[in-house]
């Protein structure tokens, strides 16, 4: 690790620009420049005598992705998710979770915002259920404070897999330590407070993941939710992912009785819920985060953007698991969304760019980040990406959107700005040594492993 770049007067030359921005429009041969890590200008022939020169001729320029909901600290499960349930995400998550050690968590989430960082996903949400202990959490933001990716971290609690019946979900998680009548640990979040987020201009902030009422009683999840509240802290919980879990709950009507939905609640999958409580949603400003690689994987559902959409819900894009979904590729979460969505509704009227703005602009509204980032507008922070168009499958190129969505990779990011610190260049990470980082992920595999006695 050789610690963080600084953050250089840069004047990027000759790129095609998807801004994101309605006022600026898509620029074709654009510059732009950037200063203290802020987005100063963009345009046609600026001129910039101390900046050092990005020639971005040839190439795309867009806001770096946003993505809102991650479990990172289970990267190390990667290649080992099967399809059947006995081998399952869930199951991994339960049998392995308590042997993580503070310094296995930190090796997951690296290997996660490394990859990150490498696929253009300049901000991320950390759901990080499976907090074991103050060290653990230190062990996550430590891994946050190293890579510079832009993120929410939202302090959260272990969970039982979905398809348990509640009695059932008691008692296991009972026998991992993690009753589900307990409440989360507030005192630790305060201190991780005071300690990670403490500075204003980071780019770290801190949420509350919620277990909610699908699996807590409503004495816990209600006070947590108070407990949030009362810190202003934003919310995120689990929702009507499944048809097992509306069958059993319907958490979003408990949610609006209770009067806790809100702008500071982002509800993660519901992919089954009706059109009742999508408008309670839309009503309270509930946002929503869509995780279709994971979803489509687990057979959970189709997402429901377009009717999410028709009443006016805020959709981004998580990726859940790069574990489960195999890599942390927005490009490729845009194309599977996209396409998923077409084929469910038999119409093709959600369009790529739509797609392209819920991985950028609608994300970082999701996380209360729209005024910083999102789109390549002046005044913005400088997280932005540059992808190449001059490859076998890409060629030939003609428009950019078109480009993003259905032909990029993660591997065609060229350039990738956090903050105005330039994190990958020329297709490498600048400021993380990959092979160590993928070294020590396989040793973490490797020491969780071990540890299983059945
Ligand atoms: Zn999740």
């Amino acid at each position: 690790m050789t610690g963080l770049p600084g953050r250089p007067e840069l004047l990027i030359r000759g790129a095609d620009l998807v801004t994101m921005d309605p006022a600026l429009g898509d620029r074709r041969g654009a510059d732009l420049h950037v200063r203290d890590g802020e987005i100063v200008a963009v345009g046609s022939g600026l001129e910039a005598p101390a900046a050092q020169v990005i020639d971005a001729a040839g190439m795309v320029g867009l806001p770096g992705l946003v993505e809102t909901h991650w479990h990172l600290w289970g990267t190390i499960f990667r290649g080992l998710v099967q399809d059947p349930r006995e081998e399952s995400w869930f199951v991994l998550k339960e049998r392995h979770g308590n042997d993580f050690r503070p310094e296995d968590t930190y090796q997951s989430v690296r290997l996660g915002l490394a990859e990150a960082l490498f696929s253009g996903v300049t901000t991320v949400h950390n759901y990080a259920h499976n907090t074991l202990s103050p060290e653990d959490a230190d062990a996550n933001l430590r891994a946050h404070a190293e890579l510079g990716v832009r993120a929410r971290f939202s302090y959260g609690t272990p969970t039982p897999a979905t398809w348990l019946g509640q009695a059932e979900a008691e008692e296991v998680m009972r026998r991992l330590g993690h009753p589900l009548d307990r409440l989360m640990d507030f005192d630790d979040l305060d201190r991780l407070a005071r300690t990670w987020f403490a500075d204003e201009g980071g780019l770290l902030s801190l949420g509350v993941a919620i277990r909610g009422p699908s699996r807590t009683p409503a004495h816990v999840y209600e006070a947590e939710w108070a407990e949030a509240r009362r810190r202003r802290l934003p919310i995120t919980m689990h929702c009507a992912g499944t048809r097992g879990e509306v069958a059993r709950i319907r958490q979003v009507q408990i949610l609006e009785r209770a009067g806790l939905l809100g702008p500071d609640v982002q509800l993660v999958h519901c992919n089954h819920v009706d059109a009742g409580e999508r408008a309670a949603m839309a009503a309270s400003g509930t946002h929503l985060a869509s995780t279709p690689m994971a979803e489509l994987r687990l057979g959970m559902g189709f997402p429901q953007l377009q009717e999410m959409e028709e009443v006016g819900v805020l959709v981004s894009l998580g990726f859940d698991s790069n574990a489960m979904g195999g890599s942390a590729d927005m490009f490729q979460v845009m194309r599977l969304t996209l396409d998923a969505e077409h084929a469910r509704t038999l119409d093709v009227s959600l369009t790529s760019r739509r797609i392209l703005q819920m991985a950028t602009l609608d994300g970082a509204r999701d996380l209360g980040l729209d005024h910083l980032v999102g789109s390549l507008t002046p005044g913005k922070r400088a997280d932005l990406i540059l992808v190449r168009t001059d490859r076998l499958h890409l060629a030939p190129y003609a428009d950019p959107v078109l480009l993003l969505v259905h032909s990029a990779t993660a591997a065609d990011v060229d350039t990738v700005l956090v903050d105005g610190r330039v994190l990958k260049r020329g297709g490498r990470l600048t400021a993380v040594d990959a092979d160590a980082v993928v070294r020590e992920a396989a040793a973490a595999q490797r020491r969780v492993l071990a540890r299983y006695r059945g």
